[in-house]
């Protein structure tokens, strides 16, 4: 089978390897769609996000889509033919994060497409536990995207508890901004998306955000009272993780207000008493999604008729690997998308 590897330098190795074969609990997932996401960057540069990363070592891509094609012994919940997404954590299973379904939290949990063999390639094998089941009406490709970048903003939102009285600012309107705009509309907020560039701007209000504004342009604080009725944002998600923006989303919400933080970020000085304490915020961060979140993300898609598919600027096959990570990477591409 085809497989892709990122041994860092901006190299990237389509290599031809044996199909993995499931083993207890476990099933071979036939690859149909597995998207490239701004953390794959990390490994095509070889300065890893996450720790314990040995560069090259295993097939990246954690944002996969696909269908059951071989089940390995013991397993009882699903079948051959099952159209799934894959949960990117490897979790032990038994640990407290892992029963509450938040693999990613598990403390020796590992990441498909980082430190255990991921999406990009034709065939995969990951735990019965690990497998979303996705409804007839998406698309493999709208399953894959409907994970870390859908998911995570969906996750984000209902932490936000936003309902239709919320006004909600976005920052940064890559794909996990631009999934942050459908998540919030569905769930009756209005929307205003953040983005210094102009094509993501008419591209947010494309997807449905009420107003788009340019974070660096003159008077943008009173644009945004004025969409709030004077008030400030009920809400904000900084997608970013851009010291500007993740201020600019704190002085922007009213008191009271929520804030997440989304975007990776290493370090940022913020000034607690003027934008937490006395405005009396509640600051979160957010990362990715628990496995019981799936559902209601799943039925949200449907029941909204969201297009996720939308997203997906560039679709290219495994073999193109090199040329997608590379357009990626000058940021030539949004979502990409390899279509097996
Ligand atoms: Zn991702
Ligand atoms: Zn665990």
């Amino acid at each position: 089978m085809r497989s892709v590897y990122l041994p860092g330098n901006k190299e990237v190795v389509v290599r031809d390897v044996d199909p993995p074969r499931p083993g207890h609990a476990e099933v071979r997932i036939a690859v149909k769609a597995s998207c490239i996401c701004r953390s794959d960057m990390s490994l095509y540069y070889g300065n890893a996000v996450l720790g314990g990363v040995v560069p090259g070592r295993f097939i990246c891509g954690h944002e996969p889509a696909g269908f059951v094609e071989e089940l390995g012994q013991g397993v009882t919940t699903l079948r051959v033919g099952d159209r799934v997404a894959v949960h990117l954590a490897l979790g032990c299973g038994t640990c407290p994060a892992c029963r509450r379904g938040i693999f990613h939290l598990c403390p020796t949990w590992k990441c498909i497409g980082f430190t255990a063999d991921g999406g990009n390639a034709d065939y995969m094998v990951v735990p019965e536990r690990n497998c979303l089941r996705i409804p007839d009406s998406l698309s493999f490709v709208a399953a894959a995207i409907s994970t870390d970048a859908f998911g995570t903003l969906y996750s984000a939102c209902k932490k936000l508890e936003l309902s239709g009285a919320s006004t909600l600012g976005i920052w940064g309107m890559g794909p996990m901004g631009s999934s942050g705009i459908l998540a919030a509309k569905a769930l009756g907020a209005r929307v205003v998306a953040f983005d210094p560039i102009a094509e993501r701007r008419e591209f947010a209000l494309k997807l449905g955000a009420d107003l788009a504004l340019d974070p660096t342009a003159p008077g943008v604080m009173d644009a945004i009272k004025e969409f709030s009725h004077g008030d400030g944002l009920s809400a904000a998600i900084d997608c970013s993780g851009n010291p500007t923006a993740q201020n600019m989303a704190l002085d922007a919400v009213r008191p009271f207000g929520k804030v997440a933080f989304v975007g990776e970020s290493k370090e940022t000085t913020i000034r607690p008493s003027e934008q937490l304490i006395r405005k009396q915020i509640s600051l979160i961060g957010s990362w990715y999604f628990g496995i019981a979140e799936y559902a209601e993300i799943a039925e949200l898609l449907v029941s909204k008729k969201i297009d996720l598919t939308q997203l997906a600027t560039h679709t290219f096959s495994l073999d193109e690997a090199p040329e997608a990570f590379a357009l990626f990477d000058q940021r030539k591409t949004e979502k990409a998308v390899f279509v097996m």
